[in-house]
């Protein structure tokens, strides 16, 4: 299943100032900040890079509105300030996002609070209110929307990153910069504790199957929801678990006639707050929270979610008769949160918690509990203070493509369509993907046509993107490169044929042969459905045995 060649040069009896166990948002953001710190430092991820939670999310940067209701004023502010670094720095891969907070006369919440707060949250952001959604827009909607009921709209922004495994990638290469050595597919089975103090880490690299051991000054566990799991293995006992792991699920609909444009944030019709977006030209409908223990790699939406999703966005659009023959697929994952059995998920409070584990007698070794996309980079500086690290906020890099090649200029686009010879579509996928790197990957394009072709016959996103990933940013397998590196796999008419497509144009280029080609695709198709659960086939299948 690998992609080429890579030099797995062993690890085995090297040393590592900072050893970092997880590739989510949050080990990447500690690992980067680590390096920049001057630390040798370690990234370890059993899979690939953001292939846990991260890209199980919502995908929203927001301020957290939600969090006011609870009271938690610290993490709103830490958050308004972590999506204003986003918005200005990854002005590419964060966009700001209008949200149309829907009322109706039986929602628990009332228009004054709601009024309230988020006269509140724009205080707080330090911005002056963004432009209400158009009267056209409203019009559209409220035709749209079930007529049963009075509707109230209120309109406030928050942001979206489309693809957080872009911005995942992003911070991956800057540790790679900084001198961090990270390794996808290569788990950490233990922990080594001797005398009460971390020693090292015993690894295992899922491509070649060694075992190999280095030591450690420091071992942050980023394990996301596998935390508790990773420190079971290593014998290190607590009293009581860190996490209570809580699911949450989506589904993604085709655009509807009569769908938003606008982010619509709502009740369900228990109450629970939801969520339709458009995403990826498409429409991302979340999210449930039902307690999950379980194994989180396992973790699917279960049939009642996908029910209950697609019920409240079928109620709150009845013209549209959505079913779940509609829904193109479903996906899950574990919020990490705190161990909290006595509250209500939704209750249970969102910030990050840092776990030393000294008093576990494993001393130097920290744990990550919770946090959010939002807030990764500051979470990362926490850890950097906590142990003895400056934690000086990056210098503001020009990271994002700048106004020079902002993807929504004209004259951007027209200089990376002539630098790589590729037309204004697949210019335009190049800087909203690879920011001010993408000049770079369209010179490598202009070199030939296989490296100029497009992934399949949807997408504008071309190899040249393919080769960049397995060559820069760690890509290994199909599913790395189609998933979360150039992620055209999310896309909304991606299909068993387009992978197919894929693996061949790929392979032509990587030098495939026929095994290696129908092994990385037969991997590339269990990963990819086992992510994205189909629904809509599965659905018609049954109502059709039902008949
Ligand atoms: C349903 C849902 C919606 C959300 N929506 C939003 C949102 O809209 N906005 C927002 O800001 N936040 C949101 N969040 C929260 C956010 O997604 C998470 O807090 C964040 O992604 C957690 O990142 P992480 O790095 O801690 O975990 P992960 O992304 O899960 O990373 C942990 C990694 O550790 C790896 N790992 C596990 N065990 C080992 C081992 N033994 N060795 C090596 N590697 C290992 C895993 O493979 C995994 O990749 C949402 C979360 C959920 C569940």
């Amino acid at each position: 299943m690998v992609l080429t060649a890579h030099e797995r040069t062993s690890l085995e009896g090297r040393h590592f100032q900072v050893v970092v166990i997880g590739g989510g948002i949050n080990g990447v953001a500690v690992a980067r900040q680590c390096a920049r710190a001057g630390k040798h430092t370690l990234l370890v991820e059993r899979n690939d890079f953001a292939s846990g939670v991260t890209s199980r999310s919502t995908r929203i940067i927001h301020g957290g509105l939600r969090y006011l209701e609870h009271g938690e004023l610290g993490l709103v502010r830490e958050s308004l300030r972590e999506r204003k670094k986003l918005l200005r720095e990854r002005s590419h891969l964060v966009h700001p996002m209008h949200f149309l907070l829907l009322l109706n006369e039986s929602s628990q919440r009332s228009a004054m609070k709601v009024r309230a707060g988020l006269w509140l949250y724009q205080r707080m952001a330090g911005k002056p209110p963004g432009a209400d959604a158009s009267e056209m827009e409203l019009k559209r909607l409220e035709r749209a929307l079930d007529a049963g009921h009075r509707w109230s709209f209120f309109n406030y922004e928050d942001a979206q990153c489309e693809f957080p495994e872009r911005l995942v990638a992003e911070w991956l290469m800057e540790a790679v910069d900084a001198s961090a050595i990270v390794r996808n597919h290569m788990e950490a089975l233990a922990v080594d504790v001797a005398h009460g103090r971390v020693r090292g880490v015993l690894l295992r690299d899922q491509i070649t199957g060694l075992d190999q051991r280095v030591g450690a000054g420091w071992v942050i566990n980023c394990s996301g929801p596998w935390a508790d799991r990773v420190c079971q293995r290593s014998s290190i006992h607590m009293a009581k678990p860190m996490l209570g792991g809580v699911r949450g699920s989506h589904i993604v609909l085709p655009r509807f006639p009569g769908s938003p444009s606008a982010a619509i944030y709502t009740e369900a019709a228990d109450g629970r707050p939801i969520f339709v977006l458009p995403w990826n030209d498409q429409i991302l409908v979340g999210t449930t929270e039902v307690a999950d223990n379980g194994d989180p790699e396992k973790t699917v939406p279960a049939t009642d979610e996908i029910s209950y999703l697609v019920r409240s966005v079928a109620q709150l659009f009845p013209q549209a008769k959505i079913s779940a023959q509609s829904v193109k697929h479903a996906f899950a994952g574990i919020r990490p949160l705190p161990y909290s059995p006595d509250s209500r998920p939704s209750a249970i409070a969102r910030r990050h918690i840092l776990h030393d584990h000294a008093d576990d007698g494993a001393v130097r070794m920290l744990s990550v509990i919770g946090g959010k996309l939002t807030t990764a980079a500051s979470l990362a500086r926490d850890c950097a203070r906590k142990i003895g690290l400056s934690a000086t906020e990056p210098h503001a890099m020009a990271v994002g493509p700048g106004p020079a090649l902002d993807p929504l200029l004209d004259d951007a686009v027209l200089e990376i369509a002539r630098i790589g010879a590729v037309s204004e579509d697949s210019a335009r996928g190049m800087l909203e993907w690879h920011g001010k790197r993408a000049a770079g990957i369209a010179r490598m394009a202009c070199v030939s046509a296989e490296l100029r072709a497009p992934i399949c016959p949807h997408t504008s996103h071309v190899i040249a993107e393919v080769v960049e990933a397995c060559r820069r940013e760690c890509a290994v397998t199909l599913g790395d490169v189609l998933l979360r590196r150039v992620p055209v796999a999310l896309g909304a008419c991606w299909s068993e044929s387009c992978s197919r497509e894929a693996a061949l144009r790929i392979g032509a280029v990587l030098g495939w042969d026929e095994h290696t080609m129908g092994a990385n695709l037969e991997a590339f198709e269990m990963e990819r459905t086992a992510f994205l659960r189909p629904v809509g086939r599965a659905a018609a299948a049954m109502e059709a045995a039902a008949d």
